[in-house]
């Protein structure tokens, strides 16, 4: 029996910024993965400390495997929810509204069943499946990080940041304009190797955020499992994907549309991007081919746009 796992830290390259004007650089682990800030301005270092603060306590609330989390609480019916709480708990109800629930974020059950949390890995029968399904334990793991990227832009506008570039493991955080007006250049991985596929040019304070069959999974007798689930069948999506990024001024948004749109695949995705007005996104194939929307500036590689009209 042959497995293997692997848990990709950092799924979106940096690249573009010279080490030269680099004020603050900072590293932590966090939420499961590496963090990686890299921070402008003259008050960059209490910036930085206070969104680790905010980034362990927020990781602490929102623990899906604890029970002892607020999370644990909302699952007992017991929390006790500021209103910043209460705002976030239905943004991502609304979410799963608006992606007619492929972004679902009472998937807890099944993931564990999975054995993604603790890597203890098992392929479930569908009775188990089922049973699980029914259980709706609270899991945010898909949105955030990206919602921890707009906190600490909040963070930031407070400490007098002049501009960083926020790497929350693999979630992409922009923040400000270089001095001299050009883009942030963010390179997308390659879902099939260790490479970029291309590079997106992204201005001022914007969240990229990618989800990819890559990330975490494991394989058993030839065959995939990864940690991005169909709602529909609790188990791994087969949408013909391989990656998914968004572009999103919300961070959290762009984080539940990336798992959102990986659920859906290209065809479901495109017309969801047709009724939408606040992401741009570049879908890559299992097969290696890329589509991007026709909002993005996308270099390095070939790809078909996606343009807004059918
Ligand atoms: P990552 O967190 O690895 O960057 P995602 O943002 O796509 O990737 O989130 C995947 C995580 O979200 C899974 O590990 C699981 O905890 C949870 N999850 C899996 N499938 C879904 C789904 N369809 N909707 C919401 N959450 C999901
Ligand atoms: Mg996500």
């Amino acid at each position: 029996m042959k497995r293997a796992i692997c848990l990709i830290l950092t799924c979106l390259l940096l690249c573009g910024c010279g080490a030269k004007d680099t004020t603050f650089n900072r590293t932590l682990f966090c939420m499961d993965t590496m963090m990686d800030f890299r921070i402008w301005g003259s008050d960059s270092t209490n910036a930085a400390n206070k969104m680790a603060d905010m980034l362990e306590a927020m990781e602490e609330d929102w623990s899906a495997s604890s029970d002892t989390s607020l999370l644990a609480a909302l699952n007992d019916g017991t929390a006790d929810l500021t209103q910043e709480q209460a705002e976030l708990i239905a943004q991502v109800e609304a979410l799963s509204v608006r992606t007619g629930g492929a972004f679902d974020p009472r998937l807890y059950a099944v993931t564990e069943l999975w054995g993604f949390p603790t890597d203890d890995f098992h392929v479930p029968t569908q009775e188990e499946i089922d049973a699980a399904l029914l259980e709706r334990r609270w899991d945010l793991g898909a949105a955030l990080k990206g919602y921890a990227g707009e906190r600490c832009v909040q963070i930031m506008e407070r400490y007098d940041v002049e501009r960083a570039l926020l790497d929350l493991g693999g979630n992409i955080q922009t923040y400000g304009s270089k001095p001299d007006g050009s883009p942030w250049n963010i390179g997308i991985r390659s879902p099939f190797d260790s490479g970029t596929i291309g590079t997106l040019s992204i201005t001022g304070t914007m969240s990229i955020v990618t989800s990819g069959d890559y990330q975490r999974y494991f394989e058993l007798d030839g065959q995939r499992y990864y940690h991005i689930l169909d709602p529909k069948t609790g188990r791994p999506a087969d949408s013909g994907l391989s990656s998914v990024t968004v572009v999103c001024e919300d961070g959290l948004t762009a984080d539940a549309l990336s798992t959102a749109l990986f659920v859906m695949g290209l065809e479901e995705g495109t017309r969801f991007y047709q009724e939408s007005d606040d992401f741009e996104a570049v879908f890559i194939l299992t097969t290696g081919e890329v589509y991007a929307t026709e909002g993005l500036t996308l270099t390095g590689c070939e790809f078909q746009v996606i343009s807004h009209e059918n």
